[in-house]
């Protein structure tokens, strides 16, 4: 036997017994003639004494640090106890030890606050899962896959395979491929997600399914991105919206009360896109807080239907706003008693080129009702208070304003709420908002190809009443300026996405699962007959024998662990993780491979400058 117990099992009612354990040397202190060790495993860290009688057996065999150990000996109660470690109130008095393995020197220390910066963590990345932080986040990780598995299992999904090597799927994402060696110049690509097989398993009839699953994505990587990733990918087919947002809605809750011990009980709030961008600047928001936009001025076509209030700001000559396409403010609770320092340094906050505005106006509701504000010199005073008091704002409040295009504006406004609920403390880590957005748009545009390409991916469906709208309109667009003119732009998705805490941690739709109409939204897309039928033949064919219909939706498992375990970051929650370069730099991957493997795939490599 290797051993009798782990190092993290011992305790008080355990003493006099005798045990065997084996782990990793973390620290050794010598005290005169006695050594203590701290021996540590997965499950926790032991103390163990060495008395004098080893003294000459440590001397020919000396403890490293990660040196491998095994040693048996009496379990006896410490006389100073740590009270901060489970096996805190034990010690082990040594009769017999081995050192399994030795180690080298580890380039940084193994413990909760490493000396190790990033890079060389990294590089090292089997000895910094040792470490007790990173640990945690994978046992999370864990967690949250066993939850999910429980639940979904539960209501009957069914776990099924879908091939890596496959044709690619476009989801807006380059593909990474594969050269195939026995089909000489040809390539497989590896799945942005398995949304076509998906479909065909609805197709054959598996009428629920998942697979907690690897997808590739050749994207250029944003700070909090990984080329592969993981997803909890789902499936189902005779369903509505309706019972698919009440299913997933389920496994969230299920997965806060397994992993977390939250009771989720309040019914997920929802809220349309255009609703979201209305209210939040952003079809992702953090209803966790208020503040919520004051649309001074925007363009109608963008949000048409809705009332104008200019009439707030117009009149004043204030070249700012009159020449804005879009003016936007929030009433950020009791700031008024800013001091010009603080307002100037949010107005250099948001022009900051990542924010990238000209300026910030700001009217101050002061606690004794009076108001003072950056633009006075341009609205009296009866006219800040209703700016403010539309902004929601309250004497004491502080209400900031920012103008100019429409879409970088209603985005910067979004940050600057963002930020101004971080700093007011009011995105607390430990409160889960959980939101529904929907009605996406079916379509967005491309400036650069001058055509429609799908917001969420080419197998969405549009809203059921918005059919005729894509099948009587013509794709193209004459006049590039007046985009938003055009038909296709106010056609909306039956698609939805789930939004934890400001992140989106999924998304799906309702499918097309006719022929004709999967043909016509390729044709929206600008694919001639032959390049859907090349690309996307086999889902074409399947679709003439008996498609159900269908939906579903995919989670990103990492972003879904970080948030619930606190992180930013969901490199963290990846056992072996790439930077930010999409490197492995453990392995030193990708990496060039020889002459003989190129040869055998018919391949040359030829750099472009
Ligand atoms: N395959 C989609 C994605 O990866 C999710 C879905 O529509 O189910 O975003």
């Amino acid at each position: 036997m290797f051993r009798s117990h782990t190092c993290g099992e011992l305790r008080l009612e355990h003493a006099n017994s005798t045990v065997t354990l084996a782990g990793w040397v973390q620290t050794v202190r010598k005290f005169g003639s006695i050594t203590f060790v701290d021996l540590r495993d997965r499950y926790g860290i032991t103390q163990l004494l060495f008395g004098e009688e080893l003294n000459s057996q440590l001397d020919a065999n000396p403890l490293g640090r990660e040196f491998v150990l095994q040693v048996t000996g009496q379990v006896q109660e410490r006389s100073n106890k740590n009270p901060n470690i489970p096996t805190g109130a034990i010690e082990i008095k040594v009769s017999s030890f081995n050192i399994l393995n030795k180690s080298a020197v580890p380039p940084f220390t193994i413990q909760d606050d490493t000396d190790g910066g990033d890079d060389l963590r990294m590089k090292y990345r089997f000895l910094d899962l040792r470490r007790n932080a990173v640990k945690k986040n994978l046992e999370l990780r864990y967690a949250v896959n066993r939850s999910a598995r429980n639940y979904l299992h539960e209501h009957h999904f069914m776990d099924i395979e879908t091939p890596f090597l496959i044709k690619s799927t476009p989801e807006g994402a380059r593909d990474f491929v594969v050269p195939s060696r026995m089909n000489a110049g040809q390539f497989y690509a590896l799945p942005q997600s398995p949304q076509t097989f998906k479909q065909l398993l609805m197709v054959s009839g598996y009428d629920r399914y998942y697979q907690i699953v690897k997808c590739f994505r050749d994207e250029d990587l944003r700070a909090d991105r990984q080329p592969e990733f993981t997803q909890i990918d789902c499936e189902m087919c005779f369903v509505e919206q309706e019972d698919i947002l009440n299913t997933f809605e389920g496994l969230i809750k299920r997965i806060f009360k397994d992993v977390k011990g939250i009771d989720y009980t309040d019914k997920v709030e929802r809220m349309s896109w255009e609703d979201a961008m209305w209210t939040y600047g952003n079809d992702k928001p953090d209803i966790r807080f208020g503040m919520q936009l004051l649309n001074l001025k925007f363009p109608a076509h963008t949000f048409p239907g809705r009332p104008s209030i200019s009439n707030l700001i117009d009149g004043a000559n204030f070249g700012v706003f009159d020449n804005a396409e879009t003016v936007v403010a929030i009433a950020v609770p009791g700031c008024s008693e800013y001091t010009r320092k603080q307002t100037d340094e949010l107005t250099d906050w948001v022009k900051r080129p990542q924010i990238g505005m000209m300026g910030l106006a700001f009217i101050k509701y002061n606690a004794d009702g009076t108001l003072k504000s950056s633009v006075d010199k341009f609205y009296d005073e009866a006219r800040l208070k209703a700016i403010a008091e539309a902004a929601g704002a309250k004497a004491g409040d502080l209400i900031l304003i920012l103008a100019g295009a429409e879409e970088r504006t209603r985005k910067a406004m979004s940050e600057l709420r963002l930020e101004m609920g971080k700093r007011l403390g009011l995105r607390k880590e430990n409160e889960f908002k959980l939101l529904w957005v929907l009605d996406f748009p079916l379509f967005e545009y491309d400036p650069e190809e001058n055509r429609w390409v799908a917001r969420h991916h080419p197998f969405t469906s549009p809203k059921p009443d918005q059919i005729k709208t894509m099948i009587d309109n013509e794709p193209s667009i004459k006049d590039a300026a007046r985009y938003l003119e055009h038909p296709y732009a106010n056609i909306k998705a039956n698609a939805y996405d789930m939004v934890l805490n400001g992140n989106e941690i999924g998304g799906g739709s309702i499918r097309i699962y006719q022929r004709d109409l999967q043909e016509k939204m390729f044709a929206a897309l600008g694919m001639s007959e032959e390049e859907a039928l090349h690309k996307f033949g086999f889902l074409l064919g399947a679709f003439e024998y008996g498609a159900p219909p269908h939906g579903g939706i995919a989670f990103g498992f990492d972003r879904l662990c970080s948030i619930l375990g606190g992180s930013e970051s969901i490199r963290d929650f990846i056992a072996f993780p790439k930077n930010n370069s999409g490197r492995d730099v453990m392995l030193d991957a990708p990496s060039t491979i020889d002459d003989k493997q190129l040869k055998e795939l018919s391949i040359a490599t030829k750099l472009n400058d």
